[in-house]
């Protein structure tokens, strides 16, 4: 990849982590609300003028403005790439924009498939997850073997690309800021990596084994977040984060001992 690209991409990346902060904290923390806005700006900085000038314009007009080409298209604007642009992105020495759209394009290494050739049948919190992704009562001891258990399951079960890829991005995310928003929930998540789509799993764990700043982790919401649901993502942990913010609402589904119960709760947020 364009060595630039990558850049933008981490910058992209952070700005979404930002967003993310502002939702599910508020205007707490602002020390790691500087921080990112910091690696932000130094990164910023690295890049060329004439990379630069293209950033400033589109990232006035789009939250997502680097995004991946696949089959020859755009997969923000979907417009089809010409070839001989299409080729300036596989070639990966300059930075390469949508003809249509103006956002920075990258060469993805073909499309993982979904599960299930149905899913598209599929309404609300099931687009995004399943029965099969919810873990509950696992015995763990520490918020990062939670969320190796969780990760490889995803895996396993065929959602995301099928080794540690998935765990090491959400580990890597994990220790650049504690996705723990109090109450004893967490969002750990990962971008940029293969995934089928969004993918939201869930594990619990009894209170009082992991803390964390004082507060008692017991219920993981583990996603793989490609970039262009980047948003939707922000809006689903919103609407999760109120709902498990209310202590009988957790209780309940802290006690659910088999995943279809942990579903049959899900699948009742937000309708
Ligand atoms: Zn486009």
């Amino acid at each position: 990849m364009n060595k630039y690209i990558n850049q933008l991409l981490q910058m992209q990346d952070l700005e979404i982590a930002l967003h993310e902060h502002a939702a599910l904290k508020g205007e707490e923390q602002e020390s790691s609300r500087s921080e990112l806005k910091r690696n932000i700006n130094g990164l910023k900085k690295l890049l060329p003028p004439e990379v630069s000038i293209i950033y400033e314009r589109i990232s006035k007009k789009y939250n997502i403005y680097v995004c991946p080409m696949i089959n020859s298209a755009c997969t923000s604007c979907f417009m089809k790439i010409p070839v001989g642009v299409a080729n300036s992105v596989l070639s990966t020495s300059h930075c390469i924009s949508c003809p249509n759209c103006g956002r920075f394009l990258y060469f993805n290494e073909g499309q993982f498939d979904r599960p299930s050739d149905e899913f598209h049948q599929y309404k609300g919190v099931a687009r995004f997850s399943s029965n099969d992704l919810m873990l509950p009562h696992i015995k763990a001891k520490t918020k990062e073997e939670v969320i190796g258990i969780i990760g490889r399951h995803c895996a396993e079960k065929g959602f995301v690309e099928n080794d540690d890829t998935f765990v090491k991005a959400l580990l890597k995310r994990e220790s650049l800021i504690s996705t723990s928003v109090g109450s004893g929930i967490a969002f750990p998540h990962a971008r940029g990596f293969k995934a089928c789509g969004l993918t939201l799993a869930i594990g619990t764990v009894k209170p009082g084994i992991i803390k964390e700043n004082g507060d008692s982790l017991s219920i993981f919401f583990v996603s793989a977040v490609p970039t262009q649901t980047s948003f939707f993502y922000i809006e689903l942990i919103s609407k999760l984060a109120n709902y498990f913010a209310k202590d009988v609402n957790r209780k309940k589904f802290l006690a659910c001992s088999k995943p279809e119960d942990m579903w049959k709760i899900l699948v009742q947020i937000g309708k």
